[in-house]
């Protein structure tokens, strides 16, 4: 499938019935909901699909403990719902893991009180598959996760909730699911300005990054799901003060608040399960979460005001990770030198001025622009991973009542990902696994990332053979899934192929010494000259900064060499 872009669109006088801005998870959602009920849709994306917060999560499809303690019942019971629909309708991406809450002494949250919110758990998630809660004895805990602090420990909770590894290919999935019904998406693609006229919104002006080219795309309805970024689009000054009486622009909508994560190899007394455990320093809840084979840390929550892509992590957070890892694990020891990486994101929470932002609630809200004299335009506001769907669903059924058409049914919540369309994942994976034509590794690797369409892959190898090759020296990764990418899954930048398609970013040494022979393999599908192959490594290493440690330089010193396969 060729790249599509904005220039082509525009020149239609038919007017897209919306147009949605971001490929986060949300954006994503909307346009896949929006095909699947036969609207005309766009997606206009600044960057790729998955680049912004959807990407610097924990990653976790939960039901949201957190949010009982703040009386959040529809969002828990919502988000219990969406959770067991993603085991169901994406089981190659989002699986059941256990996750284990001790109860120490010291905690502000008594273990009684974590039992009540348990019983409250399970009960609002009462249509579920998966196992209820147990409460495990102080010896029971230890025998399961020996390494953890014993001193005040009384026991613990387990429960089950769910885990994407990698939420990247939950947003590439909904993108090629969208386009296969009729969506049209343009990635690298910014919208610069919003076209409104007699009060009410006519399209967007958007700017393609790779040819420079400005264009409007007319739309009856446009959706601002730029996550962290809806003021952006608005035209809000970026220093608006979040105290909204102090503007004299439009009130603002997201006030957002950074959480960083830090990612460590497996360390001495690590637990096989996720944890989640109340912070010694301040009573915050953190979690230990086994990740692509190590450990992701997080998180932490402070106010956040300025441009979201620029959120790194600050020596504070990362300090504060490492020792509430070393009080729940001693033996850990972890210091800054075992940081491999770190990410942080901006929530895209809702602006509520004198509220800390751990009270603030978390439920979805989809502001309408209508009384600001920008009928037909809506911003998206806060939304997690776990609950796009139904943020979607709402999303499209207000579009159809702006278009003043007959709603037609929402789908989604039956329509199983492009990844896992079979009947049965299980014999599936069994076959592939039996008749691979690539090591058994590579064939398992190619299953976690790609579900069923791993067999697209494998029919490449057949094809052509030396498509098999592994390029990387760290990973099991072959060829035939750069090809995939950028032939199926959007891929038009190095960027792109890294962090979003074949995710080498979190790979050991990031996949730096791979890159010459990727911008070869998809420099000659996408007629790349010499100069532009070496400018997508020295974009992809200037990207890397996203993954700095503080005080520490990034990328790390790998020697990009030719011909690294
Ligand atoms: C630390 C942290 C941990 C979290 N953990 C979890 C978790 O475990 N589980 C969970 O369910 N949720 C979690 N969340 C919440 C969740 O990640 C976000 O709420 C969700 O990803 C928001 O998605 P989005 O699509 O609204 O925003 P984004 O993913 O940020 O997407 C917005 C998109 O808009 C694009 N954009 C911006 N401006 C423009 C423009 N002018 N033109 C075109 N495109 C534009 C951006 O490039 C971006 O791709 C966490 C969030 C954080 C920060």
């Amino acid at each position: 499938m060729p790249p599509e872009r904005a220039d082509s669109a525009a020149t239609s006088s038919v007017p897209f019935d919306l147009i949605v801005i971001g490929a986060g998870i949300n954006g994503l959602g909307i346009v896949r909901d929006a095909a699947s009920r036969g609207l005309r849709v766009a997606l206009v994306e600044k960057d790729d699909f998955c680049s912004g917060v959807s990407a610097w999560s924990g990653r976790l499809i939960h039901g949201g403990l957190r949010y009982l303690e703040h009386g959040e019942i529809g969002l828990v019971r919502e988000s219990l719902k969406e959770r067991e629909r993603l085991f169901e309708l994406a089981p190659h991406l989002v699986k059941p893991v256990p996750l284990l809450m001790p109860f120490y002494s010291r905690n502000k949250r008594p273990a009684l009180l974590i039992r009540l919110g348990m019983i409250a758990y399970d009960v609002l998630s009462f249509d579920k598959k998966s196992q209820t809660h147990r409460i495990l004895s102080r010896s029971k805990v230890l025998s399961r996760f020996s390494g953890m602090e014993k001193k005040g420990l009384g026991g613990a909770a387990l429960f089950i909730d769910g885990q994407v590894e990698y939420a990247e290919r939950l947003c590439v999935e909904l993108a090629v699911a969208a386009r296969a019904d009729g969506a049209m998406i343009f990635t690298h693609t910014e919208v610069t300005d919003l076209i409104v006229k007699a009060g009410r919104i006519q399209g967007v002006t958007c700017t393609d990054s790779e040819t420079g080219n400005t264009v409007d795309l007319s739309a009856a309805v446009v959706m601002n799901a730029a996550g962290p970024w809806v003021d952006w689009v608005l035209g809000n000054p970026s220093n608006v003060a979040r105290d909204s009486a102090a503007t004299t622009a439009r009130k603002r909508l997201i006030g957002g608040s950074k959480g960083t994560h830090i990612i460590v190899d497996p360390f001495p007394g690590a637990p096989n399960d996720v944890v989640y455990y109340e912070s010694q320093s301040d009573g915050r809840l953190v979690l230990v979460i086994p990740w692509m084979g190590r450990y992701l840390i997080g998180c932490t929550d402070t106010l956040f005001d300025e441009e979201p892509d620029s959120a790194r992590a600050t020596g504070a957070e990362v300090d504060y990770l490492l020792k509430e890892t070393n009080v729940l694990v001693p033996e850990a020891n972890l210091t800054i030198d075992e940081v491999l990486f770190t990410y942080s994101g901006v929530r895209p929470l809702p602006s509520v001025p004198g509220v800390p932002e751990w009270k603030i609630p978390r439920s979805h809200i989809i502001h309408d622009h209508a009384s600001e004299g920008q009928k037909n335009l809506y911003s998206v506001v806060s939304g997690k991973l776990t609950t796009y769907r139904q943020l979607a669903e709402d999303a499209v059924d207000i579009t159809f009542r702006a278009l003043g058409r007959r709603k037609v049914a929402c789908s989604t919540k039956k329509l199983p990902f492009p990844g896992a369309r079979v009947s049965d994942l299980k014999a599936f994976t069994e076959k592939f696994l039996t008749n691979s034509v690539v090591p058994r590794e590579t064939a398992q690797r190619l299953l976690a990332i790609y579900g069923v369409r791993a067999e697209n892959i494998l029919a490449l190898v057949r094809a052509q053979p030396e498509l098999g090759e592994r390029f990387d020296a760290n990973s099991t990764a072959i060829t035939a899934e750069i090809v995939f990418s950028v032939e199926t899954e959007f891929a038009k930048t190095l960027t792109d192929m890294m962090a979003r398609r074949v995710l080498l970013a979190f790979e050991p040494e990031h996949g730096l010494a791979a890159c010459p022979r990727i911008v070869e393999i998809m420099g000659e599908r996408l007629g790349w000259d010499e100069q532009r192959r070496a400018d997508e490594i020295e974009q992809y290493r200037t990207w890397l900064d996203h993954l700095a440690v503080p005080g520490r330089q990034l990328p790390v010193n790998v020697p990009v060499t030719e011909g690294s396969s």
